[in-house]
């Protein structure tokens, strides 16, 4: 225990001079990259731990496993939650007065729920939208043709706010050509930004994990979720 204590501080300050050393190459500031602890099977404990070391974002990909833990999470008031992975329609709104961001919207049907979800809570969630860029079915995100419609959808909700673009690149593939799916979405963030819609304010691009954050963020990435570098293999 004492020793898995020290192991997650020692991680998140290798994964900030990382974050520092990528930013830094890209002609930006440490502050201006956002760390998620991505906290999916990691016990309460272990969690508030790393909110002891200074975390203050935390990513979940479950509804069930988020709800499970929100309770024991120390500090709450100061803690954002993220949903980073498949969010299904009929789980919104156990989680919309209780996430900071959802980075996973990937359909009109989902913007639907989240805009009546939210106008009950009398909140304007905000949101990223996952695109899709491999084109694998089993993957979440709409692929990048979809990007504009979705938009268009947003510009007409007044209780969502899409803040920006999320990626998750195919595990299996080389570095290389996860850069190259980086190097595509930031493509496509910047095309956006160059469009206006009402209720869009495109700031955000999440991308990168524990084996890619470095290459996300010399690709522009400006939000990166790490797991397993911060809280060791998952089992
Ligand atoms: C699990 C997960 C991560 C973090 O993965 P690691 O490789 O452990 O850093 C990031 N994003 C999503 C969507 C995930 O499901």
């Amino acid at each position: 225990m004492q020793k898995e204590v020290q192991d997650i501080a020692e991680n998140i300050r290798k994964v900030r001079e990382t974050i520092a050393r990528s930013a830094e190459k890209s002609g930006r500031k440490p502050e201006d990259i956002t760390l998620i602890a991505v906290t999916k099977t990691v016990e309460p404990e272990r969690i508030n731990e790393a909110i002891r070391c200074g975390i203050t974002e935390l990513g979940e990909n479950r509804v069930q496993e988020l709800l499970g833990k929100y309770d024991q999470i120390e500090n709450r008031e100061n803690i954002h939650f993220h949903l980073i992975g498949r969010l299904q329609t009929n789980k919104v709104k156990y989680i919309i007065d209780k996430v900071t961001l959802i980075h996973s919207v990937d359909s009109q049907r989902l913007l639907l729920e989240i805009e009546k979800q939210a106008a009950k809570h009398d909140k304007v969630q905000d949101i990223l939208l996952e695109i899709n860029l491999s084109g694998e079915p089993q993957k979440g995100g709409m692929p990048p043709e979809e990007l504009d419609s979705a938009l268009q959808l947003c510009s007409t909700l007044s209780h969502v706010r899409v803040l920006g673009l999320m990626t998750v690149p195919p595990v299996s593939d080389s570095l290389t050509k996860n850069s190259r799916y980086f190097q595509n979405l930031q493509q496509l963030f910047v095309d956006t930004c160059k469009k206006t819609y009402d209720n869009v304010h495109m700031s955000l691009l999440s991308m990168g994990m524990s084996a890619d954050y470095d290459a996300a963020i010399e690709s522009g990435s400006n939000m990166v979720r790490v797991g397993s570098a911060i809280f060791g293999k998952r089992k």
